[in-house]
């Protein structure tokens, strides 16, 4: 599985990466944390990175483009990767489908975490503050000032991302407002439907027929997950309730046989399926 978790500083990313990763098996591949890595090692990238990173701008494209060619190469993102923090431009977008193309690897999904930015700067101070009590070093940039920088470059040069990928049909929009734990249920329901991930296991026959309408339904259900985000996925308006839509879509490819789920559209949710699931 390949992804992409996009969403703003404190929207989550790290956590729903970290969450994924020991799920199914893939690394997380954060270019923040390889930056601070290549800062606190002092080596040239890092020297280069240090300035621009404290003050919450971003590190010239070509740098983390560099970044993640040479480290998509290594044996560890064979099995899969989650982007976490990149691309974070439109050029960095473009670069990294360059990129898989030339190594023959497929995007599965764009996860967008939408979040109000109100929440924003909350979510940070308590990271800062939980980090502290670690006994951990605080980054430098989680600070009130440096935050509302990072949320700048966020919404002048990342937010275009969401309509890059909506575009190409691999956007999909998750409510980032939620709890951890619905948060974490939401995005793997969604990877689910879009045959990114086998669905967990019911009984044996249910298993099979939500597993084969989900694969099955891949690149329809894809398209309409899509379809559906792009409508929720409207640039720079932060959601305010629940992951309606891509929900929809998502429980959807899962219902009964694949004939039906190919031909009934996002009206009837997989209730059978989904009940199941939520009562184990
Ligand atoms: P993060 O940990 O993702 O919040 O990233 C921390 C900082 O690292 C950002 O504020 C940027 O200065 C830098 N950075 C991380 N990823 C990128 C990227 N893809 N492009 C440019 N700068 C980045």
């Amino acid at each position: 599985m390949r992804l992409i978790l996009l969403g703003p500083p404190g929207s989550g990313k790290g956590t729903q990466a970290q969450r994924l990763v020991h799920k199914h098996g893939i690394v997380q591949l954060s270019t923040g944390e390889m930056l601070r890595a290549a800062v606190a090692a002092g080596t040239p990238v890092g020297m280069q990175a240090k300035e621009i990173m404290s003050n919450g701008g971003l590190v010239p494209d070509e740098v983390v483009v560099g970044i993640i060619s040479d480290r998509l190469d290594l044996p560890d993102a064979r099995r899969g990767f989650i982007l976490d923090g990149f691309p974070r431009t439109v050029p960095q977008a473009a670069a990294l489908d360059e990129l898989l193309k030339k190594k023959h690897l497929k995007l599965d999904a764009v996860v967008e975490l939408r979040v109000n930015e109100s929440a924003l700067l909350e979510r940070v101070e308590t990271r800062a503050a939980e980090t502290r009590a670690r006994g951990e070093e605080v980054r430098i940039d989680d600070t009130p000032e440096v935050l509302t920088n990072r949320l700048a470059q966020y919404r002048a040069l990342t937010e275009p991302l969401i309509h890059y990928y909506s575009e190409k049909r691999k956007l999909l929009t998750v409510d980032g407002m939620m709890t951890i734990e619905h948060v974490t249920r939401e995005i793997n329901r969604i990877l689910a439907a879009i045959g990114a991930v086998e669905p967990k296991p019911v009984a044996a026959a249910p298993a099979k027929r939500a597993a084969g309408a989900a694969r099955t339904g891949g690149g329809a259900t894809a398209k309409k997950a899509a379809k559906t985000t792009k409508k929720a996925g409207k640039a720079g308006k932060p959601a305010s309730k629940g992951t309606k839509k891509p929900s929809k879509a998502a429980k959807k490819p899962a219902k009964k046989t694949v004939k039906k789920a190919a031909k009934k559209t996002a009206k009837k949710p997989a209730k059978k399926v989904t009940k199941r699931r939520a009562k184990r």
